[in-house]
């Protein structure tokens, strides 16, 4: 009597990302119910389904998680490039958002950002910026993974915005919709008071929140805080409590030894931003020191603004070989290891570890089917290395979310893309009118 699944993905080369990073060749994934069931040796199982997906001469991987992003940004991709980041910010990115920001301009461009998201095989990311209903509403319907919040700027919201309150009235409206979740993004120590530090801290703690926050960005912001407040800005958030809360910390590229040994004993994760750190001449995070601490990193694409794509596997292969190169060590960051920073790492960064991050019996189905038949990827002796040093995302063939298809041989399923192409040139000439361009 054969077993009934969903969905067989039948003959792979499986990287599952587990414990003991297990690499399947020439095994069947088997889904049930949007969660794995099996991996077994190919045709050596009582599993039967409805549907089956040929995947010989494939790799399948976890669907990346993106641990720090803006989708929202998808209008400003190439806007104002080539300039440092507080012009950018002050004379571009922030006086058109004052002016532009709407429910339905962010709704369109978080579908944008989605479509671009899934095809480049992220299947959750961690996002931060304003109205995030609008932002739950365009992932659910592209079909990704998110973990929402809203930017907590105080010269915006006000000395007496209660963040909690807003997350979970969210919660309570999106119950139903299994693909978004909310958390608590005071934006940065320069945009928020200490007080409201304190308060999304408690909030946090209180309701089991993940707090997200921009840390050391820049070596200004680090003298900024010397100044202000007498301390660097790991010792001053862990004076306020913030590290008592499970947090991701974006950035971190300005951080010392003496901020390391606090991190180190608190619940928190990098969000490694390497592109966009490289393209606003920000610095480099210091990936070598964070690990030898032992502090878990994972990585994030920051916003199509400032990167200028949402290329998670082309940033891993930029994050592995610079870090080599900086470090005067080929072997220090091995490419099953820089992997870990866009799937299980990332997955424990935002706390979902338990459910996803890795290819085992009873997580989420959310994979990645790459096709290696391609000149770039022959021959293959090793997955890890070349999915790492040699595949290119437009080799990623198939994305499934809870094993639900979202990407089909490179089309996305949810989205029609013409669509999103012409809704980008729309907002393109809007952007440009009121630039005067
Ligand atoms: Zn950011």
């Amino acid at each position: 009597m054969k077993k009934r699944a969903d969905l067989i993905i039948s003959g792979a080369t499986i990287l599952s990302m587990d414990a003991d990073l297990n690499i399947y060749r020439e095994h069947d994934l088997i889904v049930t119910d949007g969660k794995i069931s099996a991996i077994a040796a190919q045709g050596k199982h009582d599993w039967q389904a409805l549907q089956s997906v040929d995947a010989h001469d494939c790799i399948v991987m976890p669907g990346m998680i993106n641990t720090h992003s803006h989708l929202p940004m998808s209008w400003f991709r190439g806007l104002a490039d080539d300039l440092p980041l507080d012009i950018w910010l002050n004379h571009y990115i922030w006086p058109l958002e004052a002016r532009l920001l709407s429910k339905s301009f962010i709704y369109d461009a978080t579908l944008f950002g989605a479509g671009e998201m899934l095809k480049s095989g992220i299947t959750m990311t961690n996002d931060m910026y304003f109205e995030m209903s609008a932002i739950a509403e365009a992932c659910s319907k592209a079909g990704l993974r998110a973990l929402i919040s809203e930017a907590v700027i105080e010269a915006k919201m006000g000395a007496d915005y209660r963040p909690s309150l807003f997350v979970l009235k969210y919660e309570e409206q999106f119950r139903d919709q299994p693909l978004v979740d909310f958390s608590l993004a005071p934006h940065s120590i320069y945009t928020c008071s200490s007080e409201m530090l304190k308060r999304c801290a408690d909030a946090a703690l209180e309701h089991g929140l993940l707090i997200h926050i921009h840390l050391s960005e820049t070596a200004a912001e680090v003298e900024n805080c010397l100044s202000e407040h007498g301390k660097r800005p790991v010792h001053y958030l862990n004076d306020l409590g913030l590290f008592e809360a499970k947090c991701l910390l974006a950035h971190g590229v300005h951080v010392d030894s003496s901020e390391m040994e606090v991190l180190q004993q608190k619940p928190v994760s990098i969000g490694i931003c390497t592109d966009s750190n490289l393209k606003l001449a920000s610095g480099l995070a210091p990936i070598k020191s964070y690990l030898e601490h032992g502090i878990n990193l994972s990585l994030g694409t920051d916003s199509v603004a400032s990167n200028n794509d949402l290329d998670l596997l082309g940033e891993l292969s930029n994050t592995a070989k610079l870090h080599k190169a900086l470090n005067h060590d080929p072997a220090f960051l091995p490419a099953i290891e820089a992997l870990k920073l866009v799937t299980i790492n990332a997955a424990k960064a935002l706390g979902v570890e338990e459910r996803r991050g890795s290819l085992e019996v009873g997580k989420d189905a959310d994979f990645l089917i790459i096709d290696t038949q391609s000149l770039n990827s022959q021959p293959l002796y090793e997955p890890a290395s070349q999915l790492v040093y040699a595949t290119n995302s437009r080799q990623i063939r198939d994305v499934f979310v809870a094993g639900r298809q979202v990407v089909k041989e490179q089309r996305l399923v949810n989205l029609d893309e013409a669509e999103l192409l012409q809704t980008a040139g729309r907002y393109a000439q809007l952007i440009r009118e009121e630039l005067g361009l």
